[in-house]
């Protein structure tokens, strides 16, 4: 969606006045990129008629630079589908605050819970997490799970109920029940902030949407989340509308948008919902949680600018200082080490990271796999067995013989075979990099697989 949008924008750029038709031709490319990038057809429709009125208002042609006023009108309309203002949670007045979530069957609504039961956690607050899915096998332990790696207690299903593999045996499973003694439990031990889990299922239906309602009349919740899987693309409407009208919801949490290369399904399903975007699930971990900002959202939709500088970041961890420093020792006559070595591959750690920053941009599919292709766990292997040589074998690999291969693969949980292919990929490197000392080119990523 970027890419299309920046070349849109760059043609608009040098043009100094805007005729009419320049702006209808820019507008049907906003169109195209939109549907491209899977936003739902209504909704791309209501975009470009908002922008285009806005783009032949006064505001725009009486302007000193009509172009880039045209970038602002796209900006700020992308801004309020999104929601506007970063919507804070709204706490309740008399604690506990109590947050129920509704969504489909796998769409992050667990993993949710233990994502933001860590949040406010570490802002201070004391929530519980409360089990009132009890229709899929294992729900309940799920989030036991999630809320033991959080440091978040759960409030689950009364202690004689067992669950197995068919399910929760015992008692019949209440779910309302239990979200109506989930919310006096937190009550009586003073837990600021309830968390109430429900069941989905894979597809909208009516006892699911009544299930949903009932325990929401039982604990009068002051916001309902409406976690939606990022990646259901056109359907992301038709859920958001069932929901809407079945249950009703305050806020929306885009789950697995590491995985939603094109940025569609966030502005469908604000804009058709008209609720706003609160928080982002971004990966299956913890930590993998961001509260949103429309304005941010919106600007990464429309501006290069930060992949540039990602990219660039990332240029400069390997080329400049290191390459500078790798090229005046083997132009100085030094040998490329294992050390050396090390250091680059090191190197790419630092794509690692960029990595999930990437999955939030939308258009970046390519760039990640790139960096999906570089195993973090091989870099540490790599790390690990470099570290168990002596300084003399990381400085000169040809003394490494077979009894220090085995020292080496001892010490460092790996296998002779791991030394063995460590070895050959640094002597590859350590070729290139002669090479490049010889040619005085600049290296790329010596020795790396992909
Ligand atoms: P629920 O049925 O709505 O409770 O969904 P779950 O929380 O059980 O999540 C369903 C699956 O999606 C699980 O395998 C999660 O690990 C995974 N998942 C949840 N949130 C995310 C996310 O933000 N990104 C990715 N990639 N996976 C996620
Ligand atoms: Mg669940």
């Amino acid at each position: 969606l970027s890419d299309r949008l920046t070349s849109t924008f760059r043609n608009l750029r040098t043009r100094g006045r805007l005729s009419e038709a320049d702006i209808d031709a820019t507008i049907r490319e906003i169109r195209r990129a939109l549907l491209d990038a899977d936003v739902a057809v209504p909704v791309v429709r209501a975009f470009t008629g908002t922008v285009r009125e806005r783009a032949l208002s006064a505001e725009v042609s009486g302007a000193l630079n009509p172009a880039q006023q045209v970038v602002k009108i796209v900006q700020e309309e992308l801004v309020a589908i999104l929601g506007g203002e970063q919507r804070p949670l709204r706490f309740a007045k008399r604690p506990p605050t109590v947050i129920l979530l509704a969504g489909l069957q796998g769409a992050g609504k667990t993993t949710l819970a233990g994502k933001l039961g860590l949040h406010l956690r570490e802002r201070g607050h004391t929530p519980l997490l409360v089990a009132a899915d009890l229709q899929r096998p294992n729900a309940v332990t799920q989030l036991q799970v999630v809320g033991e790696r959080a440091g978040v207690p759960v409030f689950a299903p009364h202690p004689g109920v067992q669950e197995t593999a068919a399910g929760l045996v015992g008692t019949p499973g209440d779910p309302v029940g239990v979200a109506r003694e989930g919310l006096a439990w937190a009550q009586e031990r003073q837990h600021d902030v309830v968390i109430v889990d429900t069941a989905g299922r894979l597809g909208v239906d009516a006892e699911m949407m009544q299930q949903a309602a009932d325990i929401r009349d039982a604990v009068d919740p002051d916001e309902i989340l409406f976690v939606v899987d990022a990646m259901i693309g056109q359907d992301a409407v038709t859920t958001a509308q069932a929901f809407a009208e079945g249950v009703g919801f305050t806020g929306v949490v885009l789950a697995k948008l590491d995985g939603d290369t094109r940025g569609g399904a966030a502005l469908s399903i604000a804009s058709v919902t008209g609720s706003p975007v609160m928080f982002a699930s971004t990966g299956e971990k913890l930590t993998d949680f961001e509260v949103f900002h429309p304005d941010r959202m919106a600007s990464r939709i429309l501006d290069m600018g930060d992949v540039l500088s990602l990219i660039e970041q990332a240029e400069r961890a390997f080329d400049a200082e290191q390459a500078a420093k790798m090229a005046e020792k083997l132009v100085g006559g030094e040998d490329f080490t294992l050390d050396d070595f090390l250091v680059q591959v090191q190197g790419l750690r630092q794509m690692g990271s960029m990595k999930k920053m990437l999955g939030m941009l939308p258009g970046m599919a390519q760039m990640r796999d790139a960096i999906d292709s570089f195993d973090e766990r091989e870099v540490d292997r790599i790390e690990a067995m470099v570290r168990s040589m002596t300084p003399a074998e990381r400085a000169n690999p040809k003394i490494i013989n077979g009894s220090r291969r085995s020292r080496i693969a001892r010490g460092s949980g790996t296998t002779v075979t791991d030394i063995n292919q460590l070895l050959e990929r640094f002597g590859q490197a350590q070729t290139m990099m002669r090479q490049v000392a010889r040619g005085g080119g600049v290296p790329g990523m010596p020795g790396m697989p992909g």
